[in-house]
């Protein structure tokens, strides 16, 4: 077959399967559940020979977000491998980070810290950009960087090693989001200053507890009431699990409802209501360590107990999209302009 009638069957076959995924998409955005949900998605992406579906779509068109540049951060921190806390790996995202955000012409510290963890005592580092505005107030913004190192198995009970865990989507979809905001944040004052942190240590070195989870965030929400800092944070927007071809957004419910309602409204104006549904879920997460220290705080989370791929070797490179990835730049963009204008 020459390679022009190859373009015709695609043609063909693209207009043919069109009116299918129309179909399903409609249908899905009249149900409100997520089991209604499910086969619309899965209908559209299997339809779709080329991929393209999860192009980034032209930057202008997401707030300056450029999709593919995401991309290939996730691509970048996938190639060091599992980056656990602690490990070799971790090390080389630390630098990969450093020396991005410093190219963007930002001011960054770190915080570099000790845990003592199930499996010992670690060395962590939080990472935090800080672009000044002109009136007291911040806007937070984060993510993790670390990756899992174990999982519990939902059908044994029992915790095992995950030695060959790369974690595109979690947390190199979160990270990856981040590094662009900071790109095109850097350069920006507002009236309120916009902090973004990268945390360590948010997964469980051995098995999720209050105590053995979320060490960066707990480490940076202590430091910052100790030094005064803390109270100054108007708002706190933390993605994680954010890059999935199939993601689809939930309200998640120990999140302070008036941020949930900024987020939510932001991405319904911006035309994406489709995958940022109103659905309530539940996660713990980073933005835990600052809901219980009174920081009004929303977790932006991919619904993972749903994607086939969470905490399993499975979170590949091949499970991101850089439309997603470009969709939730879009909406975290938007919401820290709309909360510097409040
Ligand atoms: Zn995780």
């Amino acid at each position: 077959m020459t390679s022009f009638s190859k373009l015709i069957l695609r043609v063909a076959l693209v207009i043919w399967i069109l009116p299918l995924g129309l179909t399903g998409c409609k249908a899905s955005s009249n149900e409100s559940s997520r089991a209604a949900n499910q086969p619309a998605v899965v209908s559209a992406d299997t339809s779709n020979p080329s991929q393209t579906a999860d192009d980034a779509p032209p930057p202008e068109k997401t707030g300056g977000f450029d999709g593919k540049r995401a991309f290939a951060h996730v691509a970048k921190q996938v190639g060091f491998g599992p980056r656990p806390s602690g490990s070799p790996a971790i090390a080389q995202v630390q630098e990969y980070l450093l020396s991005e955000l410093k190219s963007y012409g930002c001011t960054v510290e770190t915080d570099a810290f000790t845990s003592d963890t199930p499996i010992g005592r670690l060395a962590m580092k939080n990472i935090v950009v800080k672009i000044p505005g002109e009136k007291p107030g911040v806007i937070l913004l984060g993510t993790h960087y670390d990756t899992a190192r174990s999982a519990r198995d939902p059908r044994t009970g029992e915790v095992h090693p995950m030695p060959t865990f790369v974690g595109a989507d979690d947390a190199g979809s979160s990270t990856a989001l981040m590094l662009e905001v900071v790109r095109l944040l850097c350069a920006q004052h507002g009236k309120y200053a916009v902090w973004i942190a990268f945390f360590d240590g948010e997964e469980a070195m051995h098995d999720w507890s209050d105590t053995d989870s979320r060490y960066g965030s707990r480490q940076m929400a202590a430091r910052l009431s100790t030094n005064g800092d803390l109270k100054k944070i108007r708002a706190f927007l933390l993605a994680d699990i954010v890059g999935g071809r199939k993601a689809r957004f939930l309200r998640e419910s120990s999140s302070t409802p008036a941020l949930v309602d900024l987020v939510w409204n932001t991405a319904a104006k911006l035309g994406y209501s489709g995958i940022f549904l109103n659905d309530a879920t539940s996660a713990q997460d980073d933005h835990d360590s600052f809901l219980k220290r009174g920081v009004p705080s929303v977790d932006v989370i991919g619904d993972f107990s749903n994607n086939g791929y969470w905490h399993t070797p499975q979170d590949s490179l091949d499970k991101i999209s850089p439309k997603t990835l470009a969709t939730v730049g879009h909406v975290f963009l938007e919401s820290v302009k709309e909360l510097q204008s409040k």
